[in-house]
């Protein structure tokens, strides 16, 4: 039998253990490939690692730390298909509906005349038996265009049978043109008879649709101008129709701009608006600026922390390739199966990683961890040697076992290594502050360079797969930096961001929480410096509680993180952490929820704390993260980076692929979907099948 092809693969987040799954999941590739993973530190996930401790308040809880919320989204194909799969191989507990909870209310909240309010936003689910990761539903740019017009023109019907008649005169001529609007179908079909021309002739100028939607705008001001002589009493009506109003506006400037460049998009995708910034092409499409400013957009920004020193307190450094971004929101909203978006019952560890690292060892897929990845030594244009620092070493003749048992049953992962499997390990234990996820961290003194020798028999031919975040690749790949080299280009373009989350164990339940609508939200466009909230209070089931002690509910929050300058250490990084989440519970408590609002400000006594701790020193028991250094950073797809991308067989070196969310793979965002099309995208190429074929990966099907 020939010997097994060796893959190596550094790094251990989604993209990594896609490739290792694209790589192991028949009996043929695993009679083909011999999988290795080198993970820095004692768990898997990266970004979406999760762990378990004990909440101060109750010693025998464990409660779950993420690093910050994620949501799924109801068009990750990929991302729901792989998991399906570990999920049917392992049997129960899991399934989709006991790991994953259905969410389609996602409202957004604006700052009006000095106060928040809410904006509600529900997405219609689908029928029963409509499942995510099962038959892709990805809208086509021309499916798009016309679902775009059908919007617009149900949103102008709207206004016009809501828009009450005792107008200006100066406006009436507003109210007539919507009337005729909306009852001359004429315009709506030479707008959609174009789409299909679009489809059929991707190249034909679509003038008879361009000039309806110029129409649509130049009247536009005029109904906005009678939208708001709406009298104040009538306040509900009127943020209501102004709500429509942005919608319709952003939709018919999005029709308008995509039929402009069409015979471009037709071909290259949407990825020929990435030279522009969303608002920049909003602003060329004609589209109004209220609408540019208004929280659907900011909510997008918002939801990929696109800012780009963090401060997303105002637009200035807002920043999202245009093509990328509407790629995004047009999947969110229209390419979604079973439900809009999707958050865990559990941690993300529990959910996700475990299943898959279960799956990958039946495989045969090998675990080394505590090595971390310090450089690459390259000769000839093949990479040769791998240099690690060995972190820790377990116990001899035992591999390290990772996993532990939450509470409900379930393996999960803790916030700490298992120090009793290392050696030396209460050595380490004792360092303070020892972080094997960090480069800040203080070293034990124990630590070893290793270098893993690509040339040697048993490693000869072998296939590296680099799936380490961009942050923390120009420390370790000086060897593919040269200038003027496409790898120098891709480092010197990608943005990265810091960004910072808030776990919050509440006294009070959803409903004490005061929030006005009974449903519990996964909201962004909320109030600043943690802009995306979510109710997470199934994950509570998980934790171990104490009935007496058990808390209400749980909230988590997220953000990006303004750095001023960066910070050097973990402490100064969660100290502004926790300055930011005491604002924004201020925020919160007056904008949306008043029943955690005492004497003017935050009841502190809403979360959940040991006797002890008193007024805002409940807050440092919450679980509080800054995730600001290196591989840990989020990835930013700002305007004109997109070409820098580098695909997963870029060939940056001979026997070298590339996997993670910083890749081109077609999504060339920020998340999780974009990570696991990259790690199947590395293994196909490796496997020598057609990598970029999956749904998703192109605008086109
Ligand atoms: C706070 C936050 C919230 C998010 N929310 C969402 C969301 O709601 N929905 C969504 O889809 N996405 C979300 N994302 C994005 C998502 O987490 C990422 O897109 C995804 O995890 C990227 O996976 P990756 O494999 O590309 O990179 P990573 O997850 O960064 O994986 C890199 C791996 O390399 C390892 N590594 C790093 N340095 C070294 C080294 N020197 N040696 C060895 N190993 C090393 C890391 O430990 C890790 O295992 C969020 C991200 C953050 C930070």
């Amino acid at each position: 039998m020939p010997a097994k092809q060796p893959v190596i693969i550094l790094g251990g987040g989604m993209a990594a253990l896609a490739a290792a799954y694209e790589l192991s999941c028949t009996d043929e590739l695993r009679s083909r490939y011999s999988v290795t993973i080198y993970q820095r530190g004692w768990r898997l996930g990266g970004k979406c690692a999760s762990g378990r401790a004990a909440h101060p308040a109750d010693t025998g809880s464990k409660r779950v730390e993420e690093h910050g919320l994620h949501v799924w989204f109801g068009f990750y194909y990929n991302a729901f298909h792989m998991l399906r799969d570990c999920y049917a191989q392992l049997g129960q507990p899991y399934t989709i509906d006991t790991m994953f909870e259905r969410r389609n209310s996602t409202p957004l909240m604006e700052y009006q005349n000095g106060r928040w309010l809410l904006w509600p936003l529900d997405f219609p689910p689908d029928p029963p038996g409509v499942e995510p990761g099962v038959n892709p539903n990805l809208p086509t740019v021309p499916e798009v265009i016309l679902r775009l017009i059908r919007l617009v023109h149900e949103y102008l019907q709207h206004i016009a049978n809501w828009l009450p008649r005792t107008v200006d005169e100066d406006l009436q001529s507003s109210v007539r043109w919507l009337e005729h609007m909306v009852a001359a179908p004429a315009w709506i079909t030479a707008g959609v008879g174009n789409v299909f021309a679009l489809s059929a002739a991707p190249h034909k100028p679509i003038l008879p649709m361009l000039t309806w939607t110029q129409t649509v705008t130049d009247r536009w001001h005029g109904v906005r101008a009678a939208i708001d002589q709406i009298s104040p009493a009538q306040a509900h009506l009127r943020n209501e129709l102004r709500r429509l109003w942005i919608i319709a506006d952003l939709a018919a400037a999005a029709v308008r701009g995509l039929t402009a460049e069409a015979a471009d998009i037709a071909i290259n995708g949407l990825g020929v608006l990435d030279d522009r910034d969303l608002r920049e092409w909003f602003e060329q499409c004609g589209a109004h600026p209220e609408a540019i400013s208004s929280a659907p957009v900011r909510g997008l920004y918002d939801l990929c922390f696109g800012y780009t020193d963090g401060d997303s307190s105002s637009f200035a450094t807002a920043n999202m390739a245009a093509g990328t971004a509407l790629r995004c929101m047009l999947r969110i909203g229209m390419g979604y199966r079973g439900a809009v978006a999707y958050t865990m019952k559990v941690g993300m560890g529990e959910a996700v990683i475990a299943p898959l690292y279960e799956v990958l060892r039946r495989n045969g897929v090998r675990f080394e961890f505590f090595y971390r990845v310090d450089g690459l030594e390259l000769v000839a244009g093949k990479l040769a040697m791998v240099n690690f620092t060995r972190q820790a070493v377990p116990q001899t003749g035992s591999p390290y076992a990772p996993i532990v048992n939450a509470p409900a049953g379930l393996a999960s992962w803790p916030s700490r290594p298992d120090f009793s499997q290392l050696v030396n390990g209460n050595q380490m234990q004792n360092v303070a502050g020892l972080d094997f996820e960090s480069n800040l961290s203080p070293t034990w003194g124990g630590e070893q360079i290793v270098k893993l020798d690509l040339t040697q028999p048993e490693l000869n031919g072998a296939k590296v797969v680099l799936a380490i975040s961009i942050g923390e690749l120009r420390r370790i790949t000086s060897a593919l930096d040269s200038p003027g080299s496409e790898w120098a280009r891709m480092l010197d373009s990608l943005k990265t961001v810091a960004t910072q989350s808030a776990q919050l164990w509440m006294t009070k339940d959803f409903a004490g929480l005061g929030y006005p609508d009974p449903v519990r939200p996964a909201m962004n466009a909320g109030p600043e410096p943690m802009d995306v909230w979510s109710d997470m209070t199934p994950v509570v089931a998980s934790e171990g509680w104490q009935d007496a002690l058990r808390p209400a509910s749980v909230q988590y929050i997220c953000g990006p993180l303004k750095e001023d300058g960066g910070f050097d250490s973990a402490q100064l990084a969660r100290q502004a952490v926790e300055n930011n989440t005491a604002a924004w519970l201020q925020n919160m408590c007056a904008a949306a929820w008043p029943g955690t609002s005492a004497g003017g400000g935050f009841d502190w006594s809403s979360l959940v704390a040991s006797g002890g701790a008193q007024q805002r020193a409940r807050l440092s028991e919450q679980y509080l993260r800054a995730n600001f250094e290196g591989s840990e950073r989020y990835v930013l797809s700002t305007a004109g980076t997109t070409a820098a991308r580098l695909k997963a067989d870029a060939k940056a070196a001979a026997n070298l692929y590339l996997a993670g969310d910083w890749t081109l793979n077609g999504l060339n965002a920020g998340c999780v979907e974009a990570a696991v099309m990259s790690g199947m995208q590395a293994a196909r190429a490796i496997r020598g099948v057609p990598a970029y074929s999956m749904p998703g990966a192109s605008d086109w099907p």
